[in-house]
C-alpha cells in the first residue's frame, strides 16, 4: 500500500519533535565551550518552545480530539506564572548559590515527573506499567533527595551518618525493586493495585531522604549530578507513557549527559558509583583528618608583586573564595598585567573547585580569560614542579595533601592539584577558615609558602597596583 499522509497535523508535531531534539543535541553541545555555553542554552530552549507550541496545537488524544480551548488557556496561565517565578528566580541568585538553584530545579522536574506517572498508573496489566511504576519512584526519588540536597548545600540539614543508613538503604532499595516487581504480575483487585501505588509513591520519596542524607563533604557533586540523572530518567519515562518523543529524546539527553557527569565526577572524587547509591560515604563532619602543626608565615603585597613579576611561570588555582568574592574580573587583569610583561600565566582547574561542575570555568570565561589558558588538572600537574608561583585564590580543598596522605581524611583518595610542588606558592584567603570538607590544610603550613591574607578582590586589586608600580 502506498504511503499515505492521514494527519498532517501529526506528520507536522512528529517533524517539530525531531526539530527539537536536533536543537537540544547543538544546545548540549555548545554547552561543553563556556563562551558558548549561554548561546546553547538559548538553543536547547528554542527547541523545549517549539516542542511546548507545537504540542499545544498539533497533539491530539487517542479518540482523535485537539487539546480543548480551555485547558490550553489553563496550560499557559500555569507557563506565564512558572516563567515569573523562573525570571525571578534566575536574576536574583547569586552565582555561589547555583548548586542550590539547579537542586531544587531538578526537584521540580522529579516531582512532575512523578505526578504524571501517579495520575496515569491506572489499571493493573496495563503494557505501559513498568514504565510508569518507573517513572514514579525515579522521580519521587529525584524530588526528595534533590530537597534534601538542596537544605544541605544551603547549610539548613546537617549530614545525618550512622552506620546504619547502609543497611536502611540497602532494605529500601530492596524494597521498592520487590514492590515494582510484585505490581507488575498480574492482580484481580484493582483497589489493591492503587493502594500499593500510593505506598511505591511513600517509599520512593523516603528512599530519596535516607539516600542523600548521609552524603556529605566532598561528595556532594557527585550526588547532585546523579538526582539530575534521575530527573532526565524520570521525564523520559513519563514521556513514554504519553508517547511523546520530545519528552523522552530531552528526558533522555539528561539523563544520559547526568550519568556521564556523574561518572566523570566519580573519578574525580576517586570515589564508586555504588558508594553513592548505597549513600552513607565521606561524611562532613568536619571531625575527620588530622591536625596540622607547624607555623604560618605571610607575605608582604609588595614581596608578593616582586614575586610574580619576576617570575617566568605562574599558576592561578581558583577555587569557592575567587567566586565568592567575585573575584574573577580582577584575577583576569592580574592575568594580563603579568602576561603582557612576558610571564607564562595559567589557571589549574581542579573538576569539583567552587560549588557546581564546571564553576571555575564558567567563572573565568565571565571574566574573558581565555579558553586556552585554563588547564585541567591532569594537564598541568606533571608541569607543576617548573612553575615558579602558584597563586591559590580562595581554593582549599582541591589543593589539600592530605588527599594524597591522611588516609583517615574524608577527602583521601581524591586527586588534587599539586600546588605543593611548585617553586612558591601564595594563598590568598581571608584568614584560616576551612575548605568545605572542614579540614585542616597542610599547604598553608608547608615552607614553600607564603599567606596573603583578606578578601580576594581587594587583594587582588592591591597586588594589581603594586605590580602596576614596578617597571
Ligand atoms: P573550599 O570550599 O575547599 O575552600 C574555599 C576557601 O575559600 C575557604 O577555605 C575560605 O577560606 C576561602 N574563601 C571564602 N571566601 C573568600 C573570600 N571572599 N576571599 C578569599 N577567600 C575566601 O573550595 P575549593 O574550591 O578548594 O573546593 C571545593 C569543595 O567544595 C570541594 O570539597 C568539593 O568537593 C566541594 N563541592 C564541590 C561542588 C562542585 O560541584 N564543584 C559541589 C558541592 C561541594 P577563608 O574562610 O579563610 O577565607
Amino acid at each position: 500500500m502506498p504511503f499515505e499522509i492521514t494527519d498532517a497535523g501529526m506528520v507536522f508535531l512528529d517533524l517539530s519533535y525531531l526539530i527539537a531534539a536536533v536543537m537540544f543535541v547543538i544546545g548540549l553541545k555548545m554547552l561543553s565551550r563556556p563562551d558558548k555555553a549561554r548561546a546553547g542554552n538559548v538553543w536547547a530552549a528554542a527547541g523545549m518552545l517549539l516542542a511546548m507550541i507545537t504540542t499545544l496545537i498539533f497533539h491530539k488524544n487517542a479518540e482523535g480530539q485537539n487539546i480543548a480551548f480551555q485547558n490550553i488557556l489553563l496550560v499557559l496561565a500555569v507557563i506565564a506564572v512558572a516563567s515569573v517565578m523562573g525570571i525571578v528566580i534566575a536574576r536574583r541568585v547569586k552565582m555561589t548559590a547555583m548548586p542550590q538553584l539547579v537542586s531544587l530545579f531538578n526537584a521540580t522536574g522529579g516531582i512532575a515527573s512523578a505526578l504524571v506517572a501517579l495520575i496515569e498508573s491506572g489499571d493493573p496489566g496495563n503494557n505501559s506499567q513498568m514504565v510508569t511504576l518507573l517513572g514514579m519512584a525515579t522521580g519521587s526519588i529525584a524530588f526528595s533527595g534533590s530537597l534534601i540536597a538542596y537544605g544541605k548545600l544551603d547549610g539548613k540539614i546537617r549530614d545525618w551518618l550512622s552506620p546504619l543508613m547502609k543497611y536502611i538503604n540497602l532494605s529500601l532499595l530492596l524494597i521498592l525493586i520487590a514492590m515494582i516487581v510484585f505490581m507488575l504480575l498480574p492482580m484481580a483487585d484493582p483497589g489493591l493495585f492503587k493502594m500499593l501505588v500510593y505506598v511505591l509513591f511513600f517509599f520512593s520519596i523516603v528512599y530519596g531522604i535516607t539516600f542523600v542524607m548521609p552524603i556529605g563533604g566532598a561528595d556532594m557533586p557527585v550526588v547532585i549530578s546523579l538526582l539530575n540523572a534521575l530527573t532526565g530518567i524520570a521525564a523520559a519515562l513519563a514521556g513514554f507513557i504519553y508517547s511523546n518523543q520530545a519528552m523522552i529524546l530531552g528526558g533522555i539527553l539528561v539523563g544520559a549527559a547526568g550519568m556521564v557527569l556523574t561518572l566523570l565526577m566519580c573519578r574525580a572524587m576517586n570515589r564508586s558509583l555504588l558508594n553513592v547509591i548505597v549513600g552513607s560515604f565521606g561524611g562532613h563532619t568536619g571531625e575527620g583528618g588530622r591536625q596540622v602543626a607547624g607555623s604560618i608565615r605571610e607575605i608582604s603585597l609588595s614581596d608578593a608583586g616582586i614575586l610574580l613579576n619576576y617570575s617566568q611561570k605562574v599558576v592561578i588555582v581558583p577555587g569557592y573564595g575567587l567566586a565568592a568574592a567575585q573575584a574573577q574580573h580582577i584575577c583576569s587583569e592580574l592575568d594580563t598585567l603579568l602576561s603582557d610583561r612576558g610571564v607564562d600565566v595559567r589557571y589549574a582547574i581542579h573538576p569539583v573547585a567552587g560549588r557546581m561542575p564546571g564553576h571555575m570555568n564558567v567563572l573565568l570565561a565571565e571574566a574573558n580569560v581565555p579558553y586556552e589558558k585554563l588547564v585541567e588538572m591532569d594537564h598541568i600537574n606533571p608541569d607543576m614542579p617548573n612553575v615558579d608561583v602558584v597563586i591559590v585564590i580562595g581554593a582549599n580543598d582541591v589543593v589539600n595533601p592530605a588527599a594524597l596522605d591522611d588516609p583517615s581524611g574524608p577527602i583521601y583518595g581524591m586527586p588534587i592539584i599539586l600546588a605543593h610542588a611548585a617553586k612558591n606558592i601564595i594563598v590568598i584567603k581571608r584568614g584560616m577558615g576551612k575548605g568545605y570538607a572542614a579540614i585542616e590544610n597542610s599547604l598553608f603550613f608547608n615552607d614553600k609558602t607564603r599567606m596573603l591574607f583578606g578578601h580576594a578582590k581587594e587583594i587582588l586589586q592591591k597586588l594589581v597596583t603594586e605590580i602596576k608600580g614596578m617597571e
